[in-house]
């Protein structure tokens, strides 16, 4: 008998009788330990809570998707005076904001490089957050888009005595599904305002806790200017500017010129154009300033935007309840190491594979039926984390895996740590008693 055949029925023999490879299992986790690892117990003891910093809540450019995409339901409200004029068209009105839509999504999704401090690094990121008109389920046919005729709200005055822009009724009068929808009022000028000369059309707006204000879309547009029959000052482009500063406002972001909590958003003199003169020989190109581009959002401003819809219950109203239904393409493979300082709304799966760790720190829901899953050589480290599902619906627990006599590792440390809502039932090891 020659050596090979004699490997070879080693190996038949093998795969017949006995398994060569290590037994493999897998358990429903019913009971975590206490974690040991001093670095990390350290680390949590020399941070005040990362759930609270909104820096924490920036997309990581290596890990995008670790950052959930937010939809947020708009409407809008067109008025008009009570003959309905003085406002959009319903033809021309639907149409344009479908189109102010379009490009608001993809200034947020594109966004542009600060000009501001000259010869700045400042990374640029996706906003990964966009607008999706919202009807109601009870008007027919309804497409969010919506068209009021009335001489006492169709028009939109921002200085002087018969000033309104602050005013609520519009939104008391016609919102529409205001405690899940962000309502937008496009008001317009009153007509007797352009019978005067000296008047010019200026799209503004203003943003209240979850609506806005936006006004002068109508005449901005006519106010184009042309010069050999082309645009050269496009009105079209500023209301989907306007819709991004608005809403940024409605997210907690403030003006960016001045103090807005964001080092990366230096302090300036708000110049909307360029004139080569100090102080406008350099303008910003920011989405909370006041210039002719607006069209940058700092990574400082996104990382607030995603913190004040996860953390704040009305504001996350705002945004599609994406998170409840198990979307297996939305798993999350884990295969280094992560942490996670920030609030999650996940929608799949975690999966730490083998030489993948992950330390969750915060709130983070987990969608109906879905579940962790820690491989022989993986590792979960719970730290002041708290599982739980959002939906009134149960998620299904933690699982894992084990191959020969090495299993996934599970660990909790810090107090704050919770599991709820999970099918399989888990327990903490309690924490021995410290006798003074
Ligand atoms: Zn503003």
């Amino acid at each position: 008998m020659n050596q090979r055949y004699i490997v070879f029925l080693l190996l038949i023999s093998c795969s017949v009788t006995f398994s060569c490879k290590k037994k493999s299992d897998s358990n429903w986790l019913n009971f975590i330990p206490i974690g040991e690892e001093i670095e990390l117990i350290e680390e949590l003891a020399s941070m005040t809570n990362p759930c609270r910093d909104a820096e924490n809540y920036i997309p990581d450019p290596d890990h995008p998707k670790h950052t959930s995409y937010k939809r947020v339901k708009v409407n809008f409200h067109i008025i008009r005076n009570a003959e309905g004029k003085g406002n959009l068209s319903e033809k021309v009105g639907r149409k344009y904001v479908q189109e102010v839509l379009i490009s608001a999504n993809e200034g947020l999704s594109e966004n542009s490089k600060m000009r501001l401090p000259a010869g700045n690094d400042t990374e640029v990121l996706s906003a990964r957050y966009k607008y999706e008109l919202w009807p109601t389920s009870y008007i027919p046919n309804d497409d969010g888009i919506y068209f009021h005729n009335d001489d006492e709200h169709y028009f939109n005055i921002n200085r002087g005595k018969k000033k309104n822009i602050f005013k609520r009724d519009v939104y008391e009068k016609y919102g529409i599904q205001k405690d899940s929808v962000l309502n937008v009022f496009v008001q317009d000028v009153h007509l007797d305002s352009i019978a005067s000369k000296s008047f010019t059309a200026r799209a503004n707006g203003v943003a209240f806790s979850t609506w806005v204000k936006v006004a002068l879309w109508h005449e901005a547009l006519r106010d184009t200017v042309y010069q050999n029959g082309k645009a050269v000052v496009p009105g079209k482009y500023n209301p989907p500017k306007l819709l991004n500063h608005e809403i940024g406002h409605v997210f907690g972001l403030a003006h960016a010129w001045g103090r807005d909590n964001c080092e990366d958003t230096p302090e300036h003199p708000n110049c909307w154009a360029l004139t080569g003169v100090p102080p406008c020989h350099e303008i910003s190109n920011n989405i909370m300033d006041y210039n002719a581009h607006m069209s940058a959002l700092t990574p400082c401003q996104i990382g607030r935007v995603h913190k004040s819809i996860l953390t704040n219950p009305i504001k996350r109203a705002l945004v599609i309840k994406d998170w409840c239904k198990l979307n297996p393409y939305k798993n999350f493979n884990i295969k280094e190491e992560i942490t996670w300082n920030s609030c999650k709304t996940v929608q799949g799966n975690i999966i730490i594979e083998n030489g993948g760790r992950l330390v969750i720190r915060c709130k983070t829901s987990m969608p109906n039926g879905s579940e962790i899953v820690v491989h022989p050589q993986g590792e979960l480290v719970l730290q002041g984390a708290h599982l739980y599902n959002d939906c009134d619906g149960q998620w299904n627990g933690i699982k894992v895996l084990s191959e020969g006599k090495v299993s996934g590792k599970v660990s909790y440390i810090g107090k704050a740590t919770v599991i709820e809502h999970s099918k399989n039932n888990i327990q903490l090891e309690k924490e021995p008693e410290i006798k003074s």
